[in-house]
């Protein structure tokens, strides 16, 4: 199993960071090592200062494909949950400024949070999240601001990966991110139902 993300997929956000909106999505992956679930506590990794949370739409990819095609890739998914992509930030100002890749800020143990999955019922470009940091509304996403939907993320993507059944595809963040710390509680929500509910430690 593997995680797939997706970097700068929300115009406001790439902007928030001081980015270029790209014209090619940004990949990066972590390990199955990284994935976080069933509202396990997270601990502060001790080589960050500054780890962010950035909420995001997560899919999970329902059978294998290659050079998968726009026009067929919702035929390869039809779960979706939210989830966090934790980001040592200061981590990765450092590797960005030097030109590195991310990984030592975006792929660390349980980095990858997933909370429960949802059946998909409605266009996946048309959802709405939202992320309470302790109880007041941090971030809030629609996926029909994505630079690049799903169905081209998994086009893209699927040139370059084989994806097989499992493979998660967290599909980037919209503005609002921020730092947590020890006793923070994170709750993320589709639409009105509530997707996961966990600490900070
Ligand atoms: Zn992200």
């Amino acid at each position: 199993m593997k995680i797939i993300c997706i970097g700068r997929n929300y115009g406001l956000h790439a902007k928030e960071l001081g980015n270029e909106i790209p014209d090619k999505p940004v990949i990066f992956c972590k390990p199955d090592t990284a994935l976080l679930k069933n509202n396990d506590d997270f601990y502060l990794p001790s080589f960050s200062k500054d780890v962010h949370y950035e909420a995001e739409i997560v899919v999970k990819i329902d059978k294998a494909g290659k050079s998968i095609l726009p026009q067929f890739a919702s035929r390869y998914y039809s779960q979706i949950t939210l989830g966090i992509d934790f980001t040592a930030r200061d981590v990765q100002n450092e590797l960005k400024t030097k030109g590195l890749p991310w990984e030592l800020a975006k792929a660390f143990d349980y980095s990858a949070v997933i909370g429960n999955f949802i059946p998909l019922k409605q266009p996946i470009q048309d959802i709405h999240f939202h992320l309470l940091k302790n109880e007041v509304t941090v971030q809030n996403g629609h996926t029909a601001d994505m630079l690049f939907n799903v169905d081209q993320i998994i086009s893209f993507v699927s040139e370059y990966f084989t994806l097989k059944t499992g493979d998660l595809i967290f599909t980037g963040t919209p503005a609002g991110v921020g730092p947590v710390s020890i006793g923070d509680k994170l709750k993320g929500y589709i639409e009105k139902e509530e997707i996961f509910d966990f600490l900070i430690k």
